[in-house]
């Protein structure tokens, strides 16, 4: 079997959307590639991250390692706070119709992406839905129907939007960093709707961390297709692999397609996977912390049998 690659696309900001996504939609149809994308379709706060992340442990040595104004540019950085921020959703419906004409996979990551990375985990089950709701009524008025997937904002997962999703007609999700597709265990409690994490790190994580340029960056995931046996997902951000990162991007799809790496979209890997959910294992979801990554995020724990 070819080493198999999932390429999950984060949308988190504005200018991600509105610049981001054409670059990476050229990028990948230049070489037939089908990708899934999430959206966040509301307000664009980053300026509010900005300042969150300025108390994290961590964020000051990131700044400097990725060099972070010129990566999201400087108006990006003050949405939310001295800016007003501009909400993604309004008149995005050509850019998703655009995607989704291109056989690529639209779904959602989130309303508010500042709102979830911060305030999730005490979030009410009524606060999250109220969220996918406000994200849902942009999809369905651009593309017809509700989105089936959702990345959360992030890596934030909790069991309470772990629930709304299940309810809420989802096929799959992709909110955690982990190693191979599960059904999420909060407490005693089995959440019912798959969930496929991201299994590799970052390129905006490693940038820089210990002397990682783009090109180590793409021979590690090279060398992680090589070695596993299992499909591997990588999380993209269409405001640095769709930025100032696209050629480093490019090259690393070129050298993947060298070695003859196939791509799929996650929607449908987990179709396949839903087809024997019975052999789909449990785990444990705990937040936990990345290298290169201020924060927590929500972790896949160890394997245990499907109950
Ligand atoms: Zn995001």
């Amino acid at each position: 079997m070819p080493p198999r690659l999932g390429l999950k696309i984060d949308v988190d900001t504005w200018q991600g959307f509105r610049e981001g996504i054409p670059a990476l939609a050229e990028i990948l149809a230049a070489r037939s590639i089908q990708a899934s994308f999430y959206v966040s379709l509301g307000p664009d706060n980053s300026g509010k991250a900005v300042f969150r992340v300025f108390r994290q442990q961590g964020f000051l040595e990131k700044m400097w390692r990725t060099r972070a104004p010129a990566m999201y540019g400087l108006r990006t950085m003050f949405y939310g706070t001295l800016l007003p921020a501009p909400v993604i959703g309004e008149g995005a419906g050509e850019t998703l119709r655009g995607l989704a004409a291109a056989g690529h996979e639209v779904g959602l990551h989130g309303y508010d992406h500042v709102r979830w990375h911060d305030h999730l985990l005490t979030m009410s089950r009524k606060e999250v839905s109220r969220e996918l709701a406000r994200a849902q009524e942009f999809y369905i008025r651009y593309l017809g129907r509700p989105a089936r997937s959702f990345a959360a904002p992030g890596w934030q997962c909790s069991a309470a939007h772990r629930a709304e999703l299940a309810a809420g007609g989802f096929l799959y999700s992709s909110d955690t960093r982990g190693y191979a597709p599960y059904f999420p265990r909060f407490g005693a409690e089995v959440n019912a709707l798959l969930e496929i994490p991201t299994t590799l790190p970052t390129l905006d994580e490693l940038l820089g961390f210990n002397g990682c340029n783009p090109d180590d960056f793409t021979e590690l995931v090279l060398s992680r297709l090589h070695k596993s046996s299992v499909p591997q997902v990588l999380t993209v951000h269409a405001e640095v692999e769709g930025g100032p990162l696209r050629l480093e991007f490019a090259n690393l799809l070129d050298r993947c397609r060298a070695l003859g790496v196939e791509f799929f979209r996650l929607e449908d890997w987990a179709r396949e996977l839903l087809a024997e959910q019975d052999k789909v294992p449990v785990a444990a979801v705990r937040q936990g912390r990345l290298p290169g990554r201020a924060g927590t995020v929500s972790c896949q724990g160890p394997l245990e049998a499907q109950q």
